[in-house]
């Protein structure tokens, strides 16, 4: 880690003007030394990385600097060199978060009363001040309530909230924003050419945009990737698990388009990747804002069902179930049903039906033996796709989860029995077929297209687990029995 911060350490700035995307509080500060109207106290408040001590270190060496310029500490002087290279006695710096913190805030009681040995002010700088214990704040308030005039208390808390109110009212407090991604771009685009790190075009903005706001937090993701290789906004996706931008705007043009083929194959996709689903939701969120705002209309209207999907999505049970459906709800049904199951389950590849077989519905001439199987021959097959994507729209338009079950599923009608076969890796959409409303509905969509039709047979070509419930499925079930709701799994 300390490794990690080296480039960090390395360009944190020396000067207030080097202090990126802070520009009120460095204007503010810098007047007040140039007009030597310092506080007793300030306190830099915000989150993590966007240079709260940063600011306490420059001011701490501007309020002691013997020829400060325009506010600005000169860097030169014995005092700015003394505290530059931490051996000035005048300058203490404390963590809040350590308990060696707490004794030097005893200590400092002491301390206070004494002249600096060579600076103007004897500055204190307290580091996450709000994790002091409440002996040490009481012996902090004492000295804050009658401050000796050459004492500078500068604190920094990512929570000011657990400040005390009564140590907050002695301190002039700024609130730090987090720094705009333009800026750190720049900054990052800046120190990646100085250093000799090959930035791919786009890296620095896709880092910019990780980094939250903070600048440490970018820089060290620039040293980690940097060292290792070219930068490129998909090294950076990956290392940090994201999803890819090229599979959010597929996925989000797919939507728009209404192609569902598409959608749920990005679907698969992160799935087999094991990536977090609730967090591709959340991207899915921001990239759409991002283009309705940068004037794609058509995304405007995705925003409230993407909305929806990003609160329900870490809540659901099955996050892909409820992803595929968000993705039948806006497109219908896919064209190619066939096409999760070809990926997932038997790898035999089957031609393609040619189109000019497609015939009407066959609902009023149903078959006595067809079925998907390879066995079958080239034209019973075309038909036999034609009849399950009838089967498929009508399982869609009974029951929208009856679609979705359905889709990945391979399926036979022989003597009048109808198989269906979830392959594996759908364990889920197996078990939810047995359920007693969802088993209905499918023999109700069945018999329309099937006749005569004698028993719906529903199998899973998984093994996992040798038909036992997984912990999951078992919470599930329970949970429906009891008509509760599953509050956590560990
Ligand atoms: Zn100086």
């Amino acid at each position: 880690m300390a490794e990690e911060l080296a480039l960090y350490r390395r360009w944190r700035p020396k000067r207030f003007s080097e202090v990126v995307g802070q520009d009120l509080v460095v204007a503010t500060l810098k007047r007040a030394v140039a007009q030597g109207q310092l506080h007793h106290a300030y306190l830099f408040a915000g989150q993590r990385g966007i240079g709260k001590t940063t600011l306490a270190r420059l001011l701490a060496r501007a309020a002691n600097c013997l020829a400060p310029e325009d506010g600005e500490p000169c860097n030169r002087c014995p005092n700015c060199t003394r505290i530059l290279s931490g051996q000035s006695l005048d300058v203490v710096e404390i963590d809040g978060a350590s308990h060696r913190g707490i004794d030097q805030v005893r200590q400092l009681r002491e301390e206070v009363a004494f002249l600096p040995a060579g600076a103007r002010y004897k500055v204190y700088i307290i580091d996450e001040v709000h994790m002091l214990t409440p002996e040490a704040f009481n012996a902090l308030l004492k000295t804050l309530e009658e401050p000796p005039p050459h004492v500078l208390f500068l604190f920094a808390t990512t929570e000011p909230h657990k400040v005390p109110p009564t140590v907050l009212s002695r301190c002039q407090a700024f609130w730090l924003q987090p720094i705009p991604e333009d800026l750190i771009a720049a900054k990052i685009t800046e120190i990646a050419q100085a250093e000799g790190f090959a930035l791919a075009p786009g890296a620095a903005e896709v880092l910019a945009q990780r980094s939250g706001g903070s600048l440490r937090d970018a820089l060290v993701l620039l040293e980690q990737l940097g060292r290792t290789g070219p930068l490129t906004p998909e090294r950076i996706e990956a290392y940090l698990g994201l999803p890819s931008r090229a599979q959010v705007d597929r996925f989000l043009d797919a939507l728009v388009a209404k192609n569902a083929d598409e959608a749920l194959a990005t679907v698969e996709e992160l799935a087999r990747r094991g990536q977090d689903l609730a967090l591709f939701a959340e991207e899915l969120l921001g990239r759409a804002r991002d283009r309705a705002v940068a004037g794609e209309q058509e995304f405007l209207s995705l925003l409230g069902g993407l909305l929806a999907l990003r609160t329900e999505l870490p809540r659901s049970f099955s996050r892909r179930l409820r992803l595929e459906l968000f993705v039948l709800e806006h497109c219908g049904l896919p064209k190619t049903p066939r096409r999760a199951r070809a990926e997932t389950a038997s790898p035999a590849s089957l031609p393609e039906a040619p189109k000019e077989d497609l015939s009407p519905a066959i609902t009023a001439e149903p078959r006595a033996a067809i079925s998907e199987e390879p066995g079958d021959n080239e034209s019973n097959r075309g038909e036999a796709r034609e009849v399950w994507e009838e089967v498929l729209r009508a399982a869609w338009e009974a029951r929208a989860d009856l679609g979705v079950f359905l889709a990945p599923a391979q399926w036979a009608y022989t003597d009048g029995i109808l198989r269906v076969t979830l392959p594996p890796g759908f364990r889920y959409h197996y078990e939810s077929l047995q359920e007693k409303e969802v088993r209905q509905a499918l023999e109700e969509v069945a018999r329309r297209f099937f006749d005569p039709l004698l028993a719906v047979e529903v199998g899973y070509a998984g093994n996992e687990g040798g038909g036992r419930l997984s912990l999951e499925e078992a919470a599930r079930l329970l949970a429906e029995k009891l008509e509760g709701e599953i509050i956590s799994l560990s």
